[in-house]
């Protein structure tokens, strides 16, 4: 098919709209090592998680062998208020770079919480208030993730609870402030509302807290109060399969035009876009039905899949959540106080961890200074002015279509634009202020955090 007939943007009819969700997993050979009790060391029964977890989302988390979970109408119906995202071919920047590379991106920035973690956010809030429960707890770091469960739990009239770190709180007031109008009620974390907060704060008196540290906090919070329950936004099973819609319409998408990617990229935080994205990529390749180059991006200041350890872990800083075993930097990680390029979670979903162990998806990393170097290239020629997160995989793309100028090679990459930076404007300030500097943690900083894992005899 000829490359003029590939609109800038491609669509999909509200008819071409997946009608289930893709469960990887049921097609992975090494299925991902079971989350484990962190008292017993057993494998998580359904019946321990389901103080913590919904029921439904506990029985999406375990089943690692039914392909495909059907789209309930209710999701269908939010889903089609903003989705299908577009597939953009990237014509403009490639006639800018001069590369003969095709360059398609999946932008998940086209909806008030800017960025794809409203695909599980209305997911999860459906599923609670199908079990009739009153609310959900959650945390957030940026703030994503907590805008998108306030838009989903208002949408459903569930009551919200987020533990937002407190160093977030403070930088991102009107991040707060969006959770807020949609009703969700917003505490800095550490806070002195919960058992593990107020230790916390005991043992590091004025700490700005961290991801692990408020994920510990929501969960007491879920488990203390009758009708709530904790809800995650990245990392868990159940996240990676209600994201692979992204990855199922980018798929959609480029059949339409018989167009074959020849590289998939994305940034991986705790991995739950990149699996959406290449989920039914990645489900080829293991059936050997076609082969694609996956590549996962991340920032050297949190090098969890490029320099982490495959092992058995805590998932929170307060070590109650189960244990996961994963590519991870040691749940008392903390990326240097510098590091603004977001992507700071100590460890990667299990299943992502997997297929890197298993050589199917390849991983690197990327400073925060190129990352914004490339974010502004990117918005200046696109128009998108993308999440730091985001520019992980664009520093990336650009490097490879810039090669391809040298060798001549006709690429068709893809990556995942997750979402949109306009909360992120203080780290593009200290971009353009030449104030950002890039810290890359030594080995000896990486050795403390490893010898503190856990021992599991497996
Ligand atoms: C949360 C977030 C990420 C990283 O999370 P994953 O679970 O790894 O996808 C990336 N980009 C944006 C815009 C985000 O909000």
């Amino acid at each position: 098919m000829s490359d003029k007939k590939i609109p800038y943007k491609i669509y999909l009819e509200e008819s071409e709209m997946p009608t289930a969700w893709y469960n990887l997993r049921a097609d992975m050979k090494h299925k991902p090592a079971p989350l484990l009790d962190p008292i017993t060391k057993k494998p998580m029964t359904a019946e321990a998680l389901a103080p913590v977890f919904c029921d439904e989302l506990i029985r999406q988390e375990l089943d690692d062998t039914t392909p495909f979970f059907e789209i309930p109408e209710e999701i269908r119906s939010f889903y089609k208020m903003y989705r299908p995202s577009p597939l953009v071919r990237a014509y403009c920047l490639e006639e800018k770079l001069g590369t003969p590379a095709k360059i398609y991106y999946k932008f998940e920035g086209n909806n008030t919480s800017g960025s794809h973690k409203l695909n599980s956010a209305i997911a999860q809030a459906y599923y609670a208030k199908k079990q009739g429960l009153v609310g959900v707890t959650t945390e957030t770091g940026a703030g994503q993730w907590g805008t998108a469960l306030s838009m989903a739990c208002s949408y459903f009239g569930l009551d919200c609870k987020v533990y937002m770190v407190k160093g977030s709180y403070e930088l991102k007031p009107f991040r707060r402030e969006v959770m807020r109008t949609y009703g969700a009620s917003v505490t800095p974390s550490p806070s002195t509302e919960t058992e593990v907060g107020r230790r916390i704060l005991a043992e590091h008196p004025g700490t700005s807290g961290s991801l692990g540290c408020a994920i510990s906090e929501a969960v007491e919070t879920a488990t203390k109060h009758e009708g709530y329950r904790y809800v995650l936004g990245s990392v868990l099973n159940q996240v990676m399969l209600h994201q692979s819609i992204i990855g199922l319409e980018t798929k959609t998408a480029l059949d339409k035009y018989g167009i074959h990617p020849d590289v998939i990229i994305g940034c991986a935080g705790g991995g739950s876009n990149l699996g959406g994205l290449i989920a039914p990529f990645m489900g080829e390749k293991i059936r050997g039905e076609a082969d694609y180059r996956i590549i996962a991006v991340e920032p050297v200041a949190c090098p969890t899949l490029t320099r982490g350890v495959f092992a058995y872990d805590y998932c929170d800083t307060g070590m109650v959540c189960p244990l996961a075993k994963m590519y991870t930097l040691g749940s008392h990680f903390m990326p240097a106080a510098n590091h603004a390029g977001g992507l700071r979670y100590h460890g990667m979903s299990t299943s992502l961890s997997q297929l890197r162990a298993d050589g199917l998806m390849e991983a690197t990393s990327v400073s925060q200074t190129d990352v914004f170097a490339a974010a502004e290239e990117f918005a200046r020629v696109e128009g998108i002015l993308p999440a730091p997160e985001s520019a992980h995989a664009i520093k990336v793309a650009l490097d490879m279509a810039k090669e391809c100028i040298v060798t001549g090679e006709e690429k068709t990459i893809v990556f995942g634009l997750t979402g949109t930076g306009y909360f992120d404007m203080m780290s593009y300030e200290k971009f353009h202020n030449g104030q950002m500097t890039d810290y890359i943690p030594t080995d000896e900083d990486l050795a403390a955090g490893f010898a503190r894992l856990p021992s599991i005899d497996s």
